[in-house]
């Protein structure tokens, strides 16, 4: 199946006939297959008489081999799949097998991606990058402390690098551009976080997506923000680099290293804003983080300050301040 997609992945026409010499199958058993990757995929592959098959839009597969070396500096070890559940559900899986670690869990698609609360992350094949990274952390809380912000920086400055130069972050774990949601973070832990514990850290990151009606809210992709069609492979390297980076420094430094970095990309500083805590809702203006990554409100003249995952922001209007 993966090889008659790399076939057809450039976006060209390939006749029936070469695609059946090219993988020893007859035509028709070509035209099963296509039908049978139809239905897998949800890609859509046309056929026009006379010239053969062609997808509607040239498809950038994850290399394996490419990745590996792309991350030779890093030394993690990749494990990507066709589809998956869950790539965080896949690294706790391999985190609790024993598997050595750093590792990265990427697949083409997830079949139950999730964002925070057990909502659903919309995970097309072959469109957007999902990506855990499996760590080992030893010596307690200082090292998680900020950790999922530190890591939305470390998105937004690969993104940047990629020419999406408006990305920026909003408290505590999406990255947008505009009001448009472009990447989530999710933090999971398992273990002892005062002791020996293992977190992962999986990141959703829309690469080529054109159209999704199953999201319901704004959203963009690389690809429609910057114009062009997008290499995930590219992405993928990319990404690991920067959080190579980011991961070193905030374990030399902590957080507040990163606080002054994290404010100036914060989309939603100085706005007014509610804050969702469950049932309850609190109006405020942001102020900023505090130095383990504490979102920082004015409420009614006074500073206070929040934590937690069950945290969710949302802008106030002018019309209801
Ligand atoms: P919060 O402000 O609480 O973080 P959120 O709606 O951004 O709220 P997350 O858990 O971070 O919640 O992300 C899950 C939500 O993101 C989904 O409920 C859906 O609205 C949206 N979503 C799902 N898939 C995608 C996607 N591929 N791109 C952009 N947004 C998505």
């Amino acid at each position: 199946m993966q090889t008659l997609l790399r076939l057809l992945s450039d976006g060209e026409f390939h006749s029936g006939e070469d695609l059946g010499a090219l993988l020893g199958i007859s035509r028709s058993a070509v035209w099963k297959k296509l039908q049978q990757l139809e239905v897998e995929t949800g890609i859509e592959i046309h056929k026009v008489r006379g010239r053969g098959y062609r997808l509607a839009h040239s498809l950038s597969l994850l290399d394996r081999d490419r990745l590996r070396e792309g991350l030779g500096g890093a030394n993690w070890f990749v494990h990507a799949y066709d589809a998956i559940g869950s790539t965080n559900a896949e690294a706790m899986r391999l985190v609790d097998r024993g598997d050595s670690l750093p590792l990265i869990v990427l697949a083409e698609r997830q079949t139950a991606g999730r964002g925070r609360r057990g909502r659903k992350w919309v995970s097309p094949f072959a469109e957007n990058l999902y990506y855990s990274l499996a760590l080992r952390i030893e010596g307690g809380m200082r090292q998680l402390e900020g950790l999922s912000l530190l890591v939305g920086l470390a998105v937004v400055k690969m993104l940047r690098e990629m020419g999406v130069d408006n990305a920026g972050l909003k408290w505590p774990n999406d990255i947008l551009v505009g009001n448009r949601k472009l990447a989530g973070v999710l933090l999971e832990l398992t273990g002892d976080p005062a002791d020996v514990c293992h977190v992962v850290i999986g990141i959703g990151i829309n690469v080529n997506m054109r159209a999704a009606t199953e999201v319901d809210q704004l959203w963009t992709s690389m690809m429609l923000e910057t114009g062009h069609h997008q290499d995930r492979n590219q992405v993928a390297i990319s990404l690991s680099q920067n959080l190579d980076v980011y991961l070193a420094l905030h374990l030399e430094k902590g957080f507040s290293a990163f606080k002054e970095e994290w404010e100036a990309s914060h989309l939603w500083q100085g706005k007014p804003v509610t804050l969702l805590a469950g049932v309850n809702s609190i109006d405020g203006i942001v102020l900023g983080v505090d130095p383990v990554g504490a979102l920082r409100l004015l409420v009614a003249d006074q500073v206070k300050t929040f934590s937690g995952g069950e945290l969710s922001l949302r802008l106030r209007s002018v019309a209801d301040q």
